[in-house]
C-alpha cells in the first residue's frame, strides 16, 4: 500500500452518529494527517417520518452519509443492518471484521457500551467483538474473497453515550476530553451533510434543534475540562487489546481531562 497514513475508523449505528458524536476529534486527527474511515450499522431506514418509505429514506441518508466523509476525504461503508435490528451476532461480526480487515485500521472509535439505544449498545458489542477477531489468522468471514487479517489489533476507543449518559439515566465520565473548540463551525458543516435528520427532528420537535443540540452538548463538554467545546472519550483497556495511547498522542496538544488539567 502506497498510502502510509495512519488511519482512525469509527463505527456507528447510524449516519450522522459518527459526525455528532466525533466529528471535532476526526476533523483534528484529518488535519494532523491521518486517513480517516467511517462506517454505519444501517445506511438510516427508519429516520423519517410516516411520509417516507424505508427505501426512500435509507437512499437518502446513504447519500448524505457519504456526501459527509466526501467532504473530509474519508472512506464509508454501510454493514447492510436495519435500524433498531442490530444486534451482536456471528453474521454482525463477519461483516465488520471484514470491513476493518478492507480499511485496515490503526484506531477504532466506536459508540459507548452504555448508551441510550440498543442499537448503539450493540454495534459497541460488535465492534469490540469485531476488532478483537480482525487479527486473529484463524477467524474467517466467510467473505469472497477475503480481505487478509491485520497485523495487529487496532487501539479501541468508546465515544460519549448520547447526552453523556447510560439507559437509566446516569452520567458516564470521559477518560479524557478532545478540545474541538476551533473545529467547531467545521463539525457543523460537517453534521449538516445529514439535512433529512434536521428537518425530521425539525418535524417532529416543532424546532430546529438539530445542530443546537449538538453544539450545547459540545459546550457542556467543554465547561468540564476549561475550554469552549470538546467531544469526550474512552480507551478500552481490557486483556488483549493495546493500551498505549495512540489517539491521546496524536492529538496531545488538544487533550484535556476533567476539571482543565492538561493530558500529560
Ligand atoms: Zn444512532
Amino acid at each position: 500500500m502506497t498510502d502510509q497514513r495512519l488511519r482512525v475508523l469509527v463505527v456507528m449505528a447510524h449516519p450522522d452518529d459518527a459526525e455528532i458524536l466525533v466529528g471535532g476529534t476526526l476533523l483534528r486527527l484529518v488535519a494532523e494527517g491521518w486517513a480517516p474511515g467511517i462506517i454505519t450499522m444501517t445506511a438510516g431506514d427508519c429516520g423519517s417520518s410516516e411520509a417516507r418509505t424505508k427505501e426512500d429514506i435509507s437512499r437518502i441518508r446513504y447519500t448524505e452519509a457519504v456526501a459527509a466523509a466526501d467532504s473530509i476525504g474519508a472512506w464509508y461503508a454501510c454493514a447492510g443492518l436495519a435500524d433498531v435490528e442490530v444486534f451482536a451476532n456471528a453474521q454482525s461480526v463477519r461483516a465488520v471484521v471484514e470491513l476493518l480487515r478492507t480499511f485496515r485500521p490503526d484506531v477504532v472509535i466506536t459508540h459507548s457500551p452504555a448508551d441510550y439505544m440498543l442499537d448503539h449498545e450493540e454495534t459497541s458489542r460488535i465492534v469490540r467483538a469485531a476488532v478483537f477477531a480482525a487479527a486473529v489468522p484463524l477467524y474467517q468471514t466467510r467473505h469472497a474473497p477475503p480481505a487478509k487479517p491485520v497485523p495487529s489489533t487496532p487501539v479501541l476507543y468508546y465515544a460519549d453515550a448520547v447526552e453523556g449518559m447510560d439507559s437509566m439515566g446516569r452520567r458516564i465520565h470521559p477518560n479524557f476530553y478532545i478540545d474541538i473548540s476551533d473545529q467547531m463551525e467545521r463539525k457543523r458543516t460537517l453534521v449538516g451533510h445529514h439535512a433529512s435528520q434536521r428537518a425530521w427532528l425539525r418535524d417532529h420537535h416543532g424546532i430546529d434543534e438539530y445542530l443546537s443540540r449538538m453544539t450545547e452538548w459540545a459546550e457542556a463538554y467543554g465547561g468540564e475540562c476549561g475550554v469552549a467545546h470538546a467531544e469526550g472519550l474512552r480507551q478500552h483497556r481490557g486483556h488483549g487489546y493495546p493500551h498505549e495511547a495512540r489517539l491521546q498522542e496524536a492529538l496531545k496538544p488538544y487533550v484535556r481531562i476533567q476539571g482543565g488539567e492538561e493530558y500529560d
